[in-house]
């Protein structure tokens, strides 16, 4: 029965010229992820800057057109709309008596009807029209009252050239649309944190690359699918995902071999740092995400993160996850739907290698110290890594 979604999104800073940007931004989104619904559809935008969805298929899946809205950033909610093109008063009458009837199961609830006229040559007022539609469902459901002040159900009804009627609301994600506020470099494992990361980076409008380091033969194809695969979940929020594989093995063998044991990891995160800072730098990119929260792990107490930030010479690293508890995590994890894949118990190149007892409060200086043994082939490594990238672009097809 429905046969448009009226889009609601933030109006905070989209005033004026950036107000286009943002409706374009968010309009394009939309289109990207309507491309995997089946059916036609079109974006539109009325004079008023609201942002339409129009469906132009006799056929759809309603299900699958509200999963895929749910999952563009800058949506604060949508509403169903229903098209009534004979727009006389008995007509309306039953068609939002039968509105009613469909859209809702329970006929106990408040209601108020809210009527807006684009053209004001149409023969009753608003007012009239409220008094009316809300005669006719009163008589139709009993069950029903009027509450125009805190009514839980708020009908609205906008003659235009047809009528358009909606009241049911479905939360959107929130955040801004992509596009809207540059792009940065995801450090991609293929752990529970990294995606949700990117997630919440992208939710603020900021297009994401990613990176992902790998060590064949000690980590396995199965792995790298993996990280392939969580990009292509983020990728239905953040749109394609251009990903960059690395060839790691060579620098964690190097690592192992030159470097103190217990410093292992640390000394392997400032090397993926810089690489993807490298690439980053090549690509555009403003900063560097990763998916850390202070304490989780050895290797993200303060004095860790404190030495791995060093490592990166010129950009912002945002760790969104910064403040969050693990549970926090898992639960937004769950949500956007990355769970189930991250818990894969594949091997990450970072557990093959990992010490007994890492330091758990790195020294600067002594880390830098450490890293000095590499000093003769370093250069060499960093050169053979680069030129390992792969690319992959996920979520376009
Ligand atoms: P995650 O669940 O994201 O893997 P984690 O709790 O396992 O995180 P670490 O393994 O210490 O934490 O990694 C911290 C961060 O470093 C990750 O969130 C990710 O951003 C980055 N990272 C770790 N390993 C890799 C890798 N192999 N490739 C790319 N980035 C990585
Ligand atoms: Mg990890």
């Amino acid at each position: 029965m429905f046969k448009a979604f009226l889009i609601k999104y933030g109006e905070i800073g989209v005033k004026g010229k950036n107000r286009y940007i943002f409706e374009d931004a968010l309009m394009k989104q939309i289109k990207y992820a309507l491309r995997r619904v089946d059916g036609e559809y079109a974006v539109t935008k009325d004079k008023g800057g609201r942002v339409f969805v129009e469906v132009k298929s006799e056929d759809y899946d309603y299900d699958s057109v509200t999963d895929a809205l749910s999952h563009v950033f800058g949506i604060i909610a949508f509403c169903p709309v229903v098209h009534v093109e004979d727009t006389s008063i008995d007509n309306l009458r039953r068609e939002i008596v039968k509105y009613v009837d469909e859209v809702y199961e329970d006929k106990h609830f408040s209601f108020k009807i809210n009527t807006r006229r684009a053209h004001k040559s149409y023969p009753m007022t608003s007012m009239q029209v409220d008094a009316s539609l809300g005669e006719a469902v009163l008589e139709a459901f009993p069950g029903t009252h009027v509450d125009v002040h805190h009514p839980e159900v708020d009908i609205r009804v906008e003659i235009r050239d047809i009528v358009h009627i909606y009241s049911k609301e479905i939360p959107g994600s929130g955040g801004m649309p992509l596009g809207t506020n540059g792009k940065c470099m995801l450090l991609l494992s293929g752990g529970i944190d990294s995606p949700v990361a990117g997630y919440m980076t992208a939710k603020r409008g900021v297009i994401i690359d990613a990176v992902y380091f790998h060590a064949p033969p000690y980590t396995s194809d199965r792995a790298k699918q993996k990280v392939i695969d969580l990009a292509r979940l983020v990728s239905r929020y953040t749109g394609p995902i251009y990903l960059h594989i690395i060839n790691f093995t060579d620098i964690q063998l190097a690592i192992y071999e030159k470097c103190p044991h217990d410093e292992l990891t640390i000394i392997m995160r400032r090397y993926m740092m810089r690489i993807a800072e490298h690439i980053a730098s090549q690509n555009e990119c403003l900063g560097l995400i990763t998916g850390e929260s202070i304490g989780q792990v050895a290797s993200q107490t303060l004095q860790s993160l404190y030495v791995t930030d060093a490592a990166v010479e010129s950009m912002p690293v945002y760790r969104p996850l910064i403040g969050m508890d693990k549970q926090e995590i898992v639960d937004l994890s769950e949500k956007i739907g990355t769970y189930d894949t991250s818990i894969l118990p594949y091997e990450d190149c970072c557990t093959i290698f990992v010490a007994k007892h890492p330091v758990t409060k790195p020294k600067r200086e002594i880390i830098e110290r450490s890293e000095h043994a590499l000093d003769s082939v370093i250069d060499g490594l960093l050169e053979e890594a680069y030129a390992t990238d792969e690319l992959i672009i996920v979520g376009k097809e």
